[in-house]
């Protein structure tokens, strides 16, 4: 590290959890971020200013002026512009030495499969449940830690579902159902502009504790918010041995049941 990143990065390296090592990590790390709306804007902004070295960030919307009261990486002056391009340019302003790689895409499947195998984590910022169930499939394939977060109205909810460990429980195990016929409605439902900046910001702390491998991340449990009483609830998952997706090769499921005997 030269000295401009030795003083950018000196309140981490200050923290004996990080220091140069972990910092140093972090500068080596590339972090995949699925949306660039109301919560990849805040987990974005978060990861480049803490010195994540790359991020791919993948979204194919356009900044609109509905979306600049709770999506803070853009700005009134950049309504019609793609928003990764627009996110780019706040995470550039933040912090120069990040490479931002911003990919004006709706990813599917296969794409994922691609933009993910190099990534050190997935942070699912998305906003339907196609997507989502696209990432947690890829990421039980390419055994990556997911972050994953969703608000709506004054209600937020985050998890870690860190399947580079087998007995990890997956999107899937948590929310079984399609969802799809939900994303029409949360679509045009109201959200409190700050909750998405909470949970976005969770998940950023999340992404880092991963990539430093410090303390307890919130692997195998799902935290869901009240917005309106700011009541925290804490539930544990459990890999569910039934699940379709991440249960689905037999060999998961007998060496689920042998540690379960
Ligand atoms: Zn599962």
């Amino acid at each position: 590290m030269n000295d401009a990143e030795l003083l950018r990065y000196s309140r981490h390296i200050l923290l004996p959890q990080i220091g140069i090592t972990g910092q140093k990590a972090l500068i080596r790390s590339h972090v995949l971020i699925v949306g660039a709306g109301g919560l990849g804007s805040p987990a974005a902004m978060y990861l480049a200013a803490s010195g994540v070295g790359r991020l791919t960030i993948c979204d194919n919307d356009t900044v609109d002026l509905t979306n600049l009261q709770r999506q803070i990486a853009h700005s009134t002056d950049r309504i019609g512009m793609t928003k990764v391009s627009s996110a780019k340019e706040t995470l550039g302003g933040i912090n120069p030495e990040v490479n931002v790689i911003a990919l004006n895409e709706r990813v599917d499947e296969n794409r994922l499969l691609d933009l993910a195998a190099d990534a050190d984590v997935v942070v699912d910022a998305s906003d339907n449940f196609s997507t989502r169930y696209a990432i947690n499939r890829v990421c039980i394939i390419l055994k990556k830690p997911l972050v994953s977060g969703a608000v709506v109205r004054f209600d937020g909810q985050v998890a870690v579902f860190d399947l580079r460990h087998v007995h990890s429980p997956c999107y899937h195990c948590l929310f079984p159902a399609g969802g799809e016929d939900q994303d029409m409605r949360c679509a045009v439902m109201g959200v409190f502009a700050p909750l998405v900046g909470i949970i976005g910001c969770t998940q950023a702390a999340e992404t880092l504790k991963i990539l430093l491998d410090i303390g307890k991340t919130l692997n195998g449990r799902l935290l869901v918010l009240d917005g309106l009483t700011m009541e925290w609830r804490s539930t544990k998952l459990n890999k569910d041995s039934s699940c379709e997706v991440c249960c689905a090769d037999e060999g998961v499921r007998i060496s689920e049941q042998a540690v379960q005997t």
